[in-house]
């Protein structure tokens, strides 16, 4: 490991099994952080925690579903008692439904909803006093471009970032005098797995050929940005970044 500025510093990062999460994670854990790293597919986060191991870093694999309070509750704890403490919460795991909202599937709107917000405050809420009470840490909340601008075929995605946006100001007003810091993190374009998801074949289609007219930004580039963030002194909050691809005009 050639940097260390977090060394002695945990991190649990939900959606670590691949895009931004697992960019993140690699990236933290390269700056010195133990990771607890997050997600379902318990497949992809092994491959990644022998990358970090490799490495020279330490990992914990949580097997988390945001959905469900009980397992980020269980997250959290698993990564206090393991790890020892926690400093850095990133919220990364997410999905983009897209479609439009007239004869839209109102099962992606629950997925989107119950994950992209629910999912993000159930796991903040858990690890949320342990932060507090050590008067230091880190809250990082991927929102997006989406949380900003709204678009035709994009409003429950929009909705979901809108609610992630309201929901970390709030709470950075509550806790930003005790010591903690609410980041919040808004990509444009990023090449990741989160096009794939989407079930509405015209949507999906239209996202992806739109990610392909341009020079997408790299997980890793959301990753430095993050490490950027957690790794300033702790009289400075950096509380919103706004990154997006140089080559896109449009939200
Ligand atoms: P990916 O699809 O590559 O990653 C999404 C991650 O979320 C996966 O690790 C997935 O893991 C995890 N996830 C999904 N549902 C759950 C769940 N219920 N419980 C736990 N983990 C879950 O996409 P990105 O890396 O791009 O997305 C990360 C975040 O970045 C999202 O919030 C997205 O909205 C945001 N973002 C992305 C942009 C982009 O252009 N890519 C732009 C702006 C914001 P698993 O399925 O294994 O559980």
């Amino acid at each position: 490991m050639g940097e260390s500025q977090l060394s002695g510093k945990v991190a649990l990062v939900t959606g670590a099994s691949s895009g931004i999460g697992a960019a993140t994670a690699r990236a933290l854990a390269a700056a010195g952080a133990a990771v607890a790293i997050g997600a379902r597919r318990a497949d992809r986060l092994q491959e990644l925690a022998e990358q970090i191991e490799q490495a020279g870093g330490r990992v914990l694999r949580l097997d988390l579903d945001v959905t469900d309070e009980r397992s980020a509750v269980s997250a959290v704890q698993r990564t206090v008692d393991e790890l020892g403490r926690i400093d850095v919460v990133v919220n990364a795991a997410g999905l983009m439904l897209l479609g439009p909202i007239v004869d839209g599937s109102t099962e992606d709107w629950r997925r989107m909803m119950t994950t992209n917000v629910l999912g993000l405050m159930y796991v903040t809420h858990a690890a949320i006093p342990h932060l507090v009470e050590q008067g230091s840490g880190d809250v990082i909340n991927i929102s997006s471009v989406a949380g900003r601008t709204a678009k035709p075929g994009s409003g429950v995605y929009n909705a979901s970032k809108w609610a992630v946006n309201a929901f970390s100001e709030s709470l950075r007003q509550e806790v930003t005098a005790k010591g903690v810091r609410i980041t919040l993190i808004e990509p444009g374009a990023v090449d990741t797995e989160l096009n794939d998801r989407i079930t509405d074949e015209e949507a999906k289609a239209a996202s992806k050929k739109s990610y392909d007219s341009m020079r997408t930004l790299h997980a890793e580039d959301v990753a430095a940005a993050i490490v950027y963030t957690v790794t300033q002194p702790d009289h400075v909050a950096v509380n919103e970044i706004l990154i997006r691809p140089t080559d896109q005009p449009t939200p």
